[in-house]
């Protein structure tokens, strides 16, 4: 049987070439023709919705993509979206939010272009198409492909800066793999992300990661953001000598803190000292829950073009 998919391009490794300059983008590749030889029941519509280094995306940027792909979901059996690495995971994670479709949206890239010996980004391609086209993949949500393991998108992070096996769901695992042509899954996300819309614009979020020896100073930068994200140590924890600067940037904007641990989520119940996660939040400030700081920021990011209130914000930490 044929399975449609649609094809969307936009940049990275996976569409590079390499010169005496370093890699960059040029013509497309011919991803279609690739393709037709390795999967020829595969039929492959392919879109180019942006062509740049994934570094410089914007949020308008990945909302086109989002949106090119909840289209292509309403038309074809699957979508694979080809992105650089460099910040794929945030795009998975807000694809995850801004889509809503059983149709599989895989998406994939390359560590190594094609000029390099041993490039992964037609083998890639080929698996996310493969997971993409299987009647298992229908319902789970956003996928990331890499290197034959499908992770479920929220989770994916780049966890290496060359490598080619440089995605993992860590501390988790991928739910499945594949193989042989086929696509085998063991396991299966136990929830979806709450639907959010697009709403424009380019809100200024920075993150900012406390560690020792924290100065207020540097807080006192940040008052023209719209909304601060701080991936902070343990549970949610920043010296004592930052909670009423703090209450009062949190009046005035979302301020969102992430645990910088990489696992678990941000406590609320545990520590009372100043500074610590239970005295931060009766200040007004708003744990994440399990997302780190990156999957907080775009998060925010989504809500606050949508005009959402300090209420809403705090209702989908909660709602996570
Ligand atoms: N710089 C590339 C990017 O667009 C890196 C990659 O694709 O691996 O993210």
């Amino acid at each position: 049987m044929t399975h449609r998919i649609h094809l969307l391009t936009t940049g990275g490794t996976i569409a590079m070439q390499a010169s005496d300059k370093g890699a960059n983008l040029g013509a497309p590749p011919p991803f279609a023709a690739m393709l037709g030889r390795a999967l020829p029941d595969v039929e492959i519509v392919v879109r180019p919705v942006l062509s740049k280094p994934s570094s410089g995306f914007s949020f308008a940027d990945i909302a086109a993509i989002a949106r090119a792909a909840q289209e292509a979901a309403s038309q074809d059996d699957g979508v694979v979206v080809t992105h650089g690495t460099d910040v794929l995971e945030e795009t998975a994670f807000a694809l995850e939010l801004l889509t809503r479709t059983d149709t599989p949206i895989v998406v994939t890239g390359a560590m190594r272009n094609a000029s390099q010996p041993s490039a992964d980004g037609d083998a890639n391609l080929i698996a996310a198409c493969i997971v993409a086209s299987a009647a298992e993949a229908r319902g789970k949500g956003v996928l990331t492909v890499f290197d034959d393991e499908i992770h479920w998108g929220p989770l994916a992070k780049k966890r290496h800066a060359f490598r080619t096996h440089a995605f993992s769901s860590e501390p988790f695992g991928p739910l499945g793999w594949v193989r042989e042509g086929k696509v085998r899954f063991l396991l299966t996300p136990e929830r979806r992300l709450p639907k959010l819309a697009w709403g424009g614009g380019a809100p200024v979020i920075p993150i900012l990661e406390v560690g020792p020896a924290m100065e207020p100073a540097v807080l006192e930068q940040l008052t023209r953001c719209d909304a601060l994200v701080l991936a902070l140590p343990g549970g949610g924890h920043i010296s004592d000598a930052t909670p009423a600067l703090l209450e009062a940037m949190a009046a005035k904007i979302p301020v969102v803190f992430a645990s910088r641990t990489g696992g678990g989520e941000t406590l609320s119940h545990s520590y009372g000292y100043p500074g610590g996660e239970i005295d931060l939040i009766a200040r007004g400030l708003i744990p994440s829950a399990w997302l780190d700081a990156r999957r907080a920021r775009v998060a925010l990011a989504i809500l606050l073009s949508a005009g959402a209130s300090r209420d809403d914000i705090l209702a989908f930490f909660r709602g996570l």
